[in-house]
């Protein structure tokens, strides 16, 4: 439920999405600046710098993306890094842009090494290098492509390869969100749902909400079912009846959650204990340990990242009910 990755049912997200800079929520600092970069490409009449979006899954990467497009008034096309499989796809979608296009890479630490080549003249001298033919025929042919802005988003920065992320002029991170932002998100998603949410019904969700958009919305829709089902208004006691049959506690973890970090304190006494060893137990991959448990665990203080492994924080071992170990300090 609270997982902040892509489900089918986000489709529903399209709703929510913000169309325009002045109506995203947060992120004060990223949105100043990048309304600076945009209003002076526009001037200039010049594709805006590559950006590379990088932040936890859910905070907005992509919806920013399109609100970059649409604020330089501009064609907006998407792809992601593991569907761009040939070298021949890619260059498709370059010669398929207009002038000052924005296109757009979800997930481009996933790009294959290969076509990482053919971006780089791409992104510099808007240039592309096609090889055509094979063996002793094959020739490589230089095509002309309009100036593009691209847009990369990914989990981490330190996922891509330097010369890649040395190509993006404008690197921005996404933070969480506080809860008063996620307050004014939800505020917004139950009036454009068309649903009557008590104050304190949305700030039991903006705070259960793991600092994550994605997720409020999730816990919005899911509200307004049980609001609807038991024919009440969608109430404090109300969000946090449902809230807690979806297993998400008071400070909006799940269950997986809880899992790791109670694997952390009852099998390791607390840590350090690696990363790869938590992988394993919980038979999870690494990078969904890193990139979407741990970050908001981390900034928390649930959790701490050390060169000796993770180790449970104070606030984590409160959170479980438990009390540290006899002499034990970070
Ligand atoms: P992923 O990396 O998994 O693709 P993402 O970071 O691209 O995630 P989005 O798809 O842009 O995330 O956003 C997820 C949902 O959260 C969308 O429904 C969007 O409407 C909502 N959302 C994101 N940021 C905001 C915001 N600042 N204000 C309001 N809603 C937001």
């Amino acid at each position: 439920m609270t997982t902040p990755d892509r489900t089918e049912e986000d489709a529903a997200e399209a709703t929510l999405r913000p169309q325009t800079l002045d109506d995203f929520t947060g992120q004060k600092t990223l949105r100043e600046n990048l309304a600076i970069f945009i209003q002076a490409a526009k001037a200039r009449g010049e594709a805006l710098d590559h950006v590379l979006l990088h932040g936890p899954p859910g905070l907005g990467k992509t919806t920013l993306a399109q609100i970059v497009a649409r604020e330089l008034g501009v064609g907006f096309r998407a792809t992601s890094g593991p569907i761009l499989q040939r070298a021949g796809d890619l260059a498709a979608i370059l010669t398929n842009l207009q002038p000052r296009d924005v296109l757009f890479v979800d997930e481009i630490h996933r790009l294959q090494p290969a076509l990482e080549e053919t971006l780089y003249p791409a992104m510099e001298d808007f240039q592309l290098d096609l090889i055509i033919g094979e063996g002793p025929a094959a020739r490589t042919v230089r095509i002309d492509l309009p100036p593009f802005t691209l847009v990369g988003a990914t989990t981490r920065a330190g996922l891509l390869a330097t010369p890649l992320r040395d190509r993006f002029g404008i690197p921005l991170r996404l933070q969480f969100y506080t809860p008063e932002e996620l307050l004014l998100i939800v505020r917004r998603g139950a009036q454009k749902l068309g649903f009557a949410l008590a104050e304190d019904g949305a700030e039991e969700i903006a705070r259960r909400s793991r600092g994550t958009p994605r997720i409020a919305g999730r816990l919005l829709r899911r509200v307004r079912d049980f609001a609807m089902v038991a024919g009440r208004p969608a109430d404090r006691a109300m969000a946090d009846g449902a809230l807690a049959r979806l297993e998400v506690d008071r400070l909006g973890l799940d269950a997986m959650d809880r899992r790791y970090l109670r694997r952390i304190a009852e099998y390791h006494n607390g840590g350090p204990v690696g990363v790869e060893t938590l992988a394993a137990a919980l038979a999870e991959a690494r990078d969904t340990i890193e990139d979407v448990i741990e970050p908001y665990l981390i900034q928390e203080g649930l959790v701490m990242r050390t060169p000796r492994g993770r180790v449970l924080g104070e606030p984590g071992w409160r959170h479980l009910g438990m009390t540290p170990p006899a002499g034990f300090a970070i």
